[in-house]
């Protein structure tokens, strides 16, 4: 039997300092990414044993919104040959198979993106209001899929984010708040689809899906077992949800652990 354990990485998996929580000692943490020398992502020693163990019984999907280049920094994530044989990166526009990108995916959804007029330059005429007003900084661009901001958070409100949200929603994009970055997201580039993709490809029977952000929530709700963190934007947004999705009890990176540890428990269970 297949078990497809498809989990979102920053903020589900992996933590920033910012991100991570002050329940837990530097001494229980492991790094899983350097970024100019400096450690920036991480796990907890624990959690990255039994997800690593985990490797062994379950393909393991990372669906990440992090482009290619940014995924590759995730050294410590895998012992070395253990790599997943599929990864779904830039928020599902591109697929990777055994490192290389499938190319009849990406010129799909390339496709699709002109059909539905929801181009990077569309967006980017639309935000400038808001740059000029200093509550968005910045705007940036993985690799011509979509536009994603940096903001001010202590200008950026609430309404602000409604009143984008909605506008776009007309357009066909997701907006997500994420920390300091704000996703405008293009809804024909979506980790759903590219997880039913793979989910054909492995053949796989059962889907365990994990995320925290807006643009993880279809993909948790069409899984068999969904994991949400209790720090998540779906959460903050207070929707209802399915009984076979579960919010975790801690926050930050002990999230991640208790994640793990419960698709651990699903696979024991399954296999005994
Ligand atoms: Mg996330």
């Amino acid at each position: 039997m297949t078990i497809l354990f498809a989990s979102d990485l920053d903020r589900t998996l992996i933590y920033s300092k910012k991100s991570r929580g002050h329940e837990i000692s530097e001494h229980d943490l492991a790094i899983v990414e350097w970024r100019e020398n400096n450690p920036a992502a991480f796990m907890t020693k624990e959690g990255l044993e039994i997800f690593k163990e985990l490797s062994s019984s379950i393909e393991f999907l990372p669906v990440t919104t992090r482009t290619n280049k940014q995924y590759e920094r995730l050294f410590g994530l895998y012992n070395p040959q253990e790599k997943p044989t599929y990864s779904i990166v830039s928020n599902g526009a591109v697929i990777l198979e055994n490192g290389r990108p499938i190319p009849e995916w990406s010129d799909k959804v390339k496709e699709q993106l002109e059909a539905d007029c929801t181009s990077i330059p569309h967006v980017l005429s639309q935000i400038e209001p808001y740059i000029q007003r200093g509550s968005i900084l910045n705007s940036l661009q993985a690799e011509n899929w979509f536009a994603y901001m940096i903001i001010d958070e202590g200008r950026f409100t609430v309404e602000d984010f409604e009143d984008l949200s909605q506008l776009f929603f007309k357009q066909g994009f997701t907006l997500s708040k994420q920390g300091r970055k704000l996703y405008v997201m293009p809804n024909c580039i979506n980790k759903s689809l590219a997880l039913e993709f793979v989910t054909d490809r492995l053949e796989a029977e059962i889907v365990i899906a994990a995320g925290d952000s807006l643009l993880d929530l279809d993909m948790v709700l069409g899984a068999d077992y969904g994991f949400i963190p209790q720090h998540g934007e779906v959460i903050l947004n207070n929707r209802a949800l399915p009984s076979h999705v579960q919010i975790t009890d801690h926050t930050g990176v002990l999230a991640g652990e208790e994640i793990i540890k419960k698709v651990s428990e699903i696979c024991y269970n399954m296999y005994e």
